[in-house]
């Protein structure tokens, strides 16, 4: 396999490094005093065709392979981890509606966000429900017409800034319980729909919010995908939400290291830079590594997101992913002592990285994945490829079975 990007694909990087350059680093630190979410950067970025790269051509999206997602979703968080990674977070609810909408939800709900009119969001989360999808309590009941819900999400993201999200409900008390959820897109201006900003510790200028459903009426039409199916969806949905998000926190390690770098060119101690300090070099080659290690799996999955093979590095990357990022932070710390003061160069990137490791990636969760997948391997004794694809079926079913 050829990891190169090719033409196109560099110069699209280029052109979203050009727009992040003048467009997020400027403004980041107003954004972030602020606790405001980035409109501005958000419209300009979509009017390039940067929102949504991926969706279909006729709603407004630019039909691109996944790959061009990640190079967006880098450079984005690159040039700022708290700016860029909101902005590259406008889409949570469009995959969704991209696989499973009707034509009419893709016309009206998609193109909204394609054309920066919106952000969206998805809610899965509840109060007693996180990693343990299957938990959820928020109830759909049929009535003629459509549905009425009940129920709490939380820390949804954009839940209290969007136009329209998309809502995972319970539709059905059949056994097991992930035969029996549904997903909805729901407009967030109807009657019985609340949401409440929750504060955070770093990613100021993401909207994270606590919503609460009292009757909600949602139309017949707008249900998306299958009654009861929207287990099924929404795992194809985390299929490459990962790696947008492994595609984010890539771009703050990167930004990270960069500063760093940068710092330990400028500050001098015992009468030279940092840099010609023989230790802080093992530090910023280590994070480079990591960095380029990360970066390839990143490449890689998003290139092969239908293939099988895509199971087996897309499991072992996800712990790997969120390390990047808290190696990265943790050592762009270690080269300065103002670490507490936030915005004082490479430290602002490690606040909003801490959150990388805990939404969508589920890292404990994801270890166990990985340690499983090897110990099969090695029963098998054998690197070829069958016993890989055996153990990553494997694996998989469990987790179906056991973790979700
Ligand atoms: C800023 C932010 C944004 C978010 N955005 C969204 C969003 O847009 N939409 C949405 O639906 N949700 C969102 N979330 C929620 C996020 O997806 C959940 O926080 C995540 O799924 C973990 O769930 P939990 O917090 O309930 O932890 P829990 O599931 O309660 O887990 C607690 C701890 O136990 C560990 N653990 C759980 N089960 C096991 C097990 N079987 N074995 C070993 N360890 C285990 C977990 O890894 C974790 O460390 C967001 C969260 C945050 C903080």
């Amino acid at each position: 396999m050829n990891f190169e990007l090719n033409e196109e694909q560099r110069l699209l990087k280029n052109a979203v490094r050009e727009f992040a350059e003048k467009e997020i680093v400027p403004y980041a630190r107003s954004y972030d005093e602020k606790k405001e979410y980035p409109w501005e950067i958000f419209r300009k970025a979509a009017k390039l065709g940067f929102i949504g790269i991926d969706m279909p051509e006729e709603y407004g999206g630019a039909g691109m392979e996944y790959v061009n997602v990640v190079i967006v979703a880098e450079e984005l968080s690159r040039a700022d981890s708290n700016v860029g990674s909101a902005v590259a977070s406008s889409v949570l609810g469009c995959p969704m509606l991209k696989y499973f909408g009707n034509e009419e939800q893709k016309e009206k709900y998609l193109r909204s966000v394609l054309e920066g009119k919106t952000t969206s969001a998805i809610a899965i989360t509840e109060p007693d429900a996180g990693s343990d999808v299957n938990a959820i309590k928020t109830r759909a009941e049929k009535v003629d017409d459509g549905w009425v819900v009940n129920g709490t999400k939380t820390f949804i993201t954009n839940g209290s800034i969007s136009d329209w999200i998309i809502l995972i409900a319970k539709t059905s008390d059949i056994k097991p319980d992930y035969k029996g959820m549904s997903a909805f897109v729901v407009e967030t201006d109807w009657e019985g729909y609340e949401a409440k900003p929750i504060q955070k510790m770093g990613l100021n200028c993401h909207d994270t919010a606590e919503i609460f459903l009292k009757n909600l009426f949602i139309p017949e039409n707008n249900l998306v995908g299958k009654l009861n199916a929207g287990f099924y969806q929404l795992m194809h949905f985390f299929n490459e939400s990962r790696i947008l998000v492994g595609a984010i926190q890539l771009g703050m390690a990167i930004g990270a290291y960069e500063r760093a770098l940068d710092y330990a060119k400028q500050r001098k101690a015992f009468g030279k830079p940092l840099i010609e300090h023989q230790a802080i070099q093992f530090k910023l080659a280590d994070m480079w590594t990591e960095i380029e290690a990360a970066k390839l799996l990143a490449i890689t999955f998003s290139l092969t997101f239908f293939n099988l093979q895509f199971l087996i590095e897309y499991i072992n990357s996800i712990s790997s992913g969120a390390r990047v990022v808290f190696i990265g932070g943790w050592k762009a710390i270690v080269l300065q002592e103002l670490f507490y003061v936030l915005w004082c160069i490479p430290i602002y990137p490690f606040a909003c990285s801490i959150i990388i490791s805990i939404y969508d990636s589920r890292k404990d969760l994801s270890k166990l994945e990985n340690k499983l997948l090897v110990a099969i391997g090695l029963i098998f004794f054998n690197p070829f490829v069958v016993p890989w694809i055996l153990a990553a079926i494997i694996v998989l079913l469990l987790r179906i079975k056991w973790m979700i």
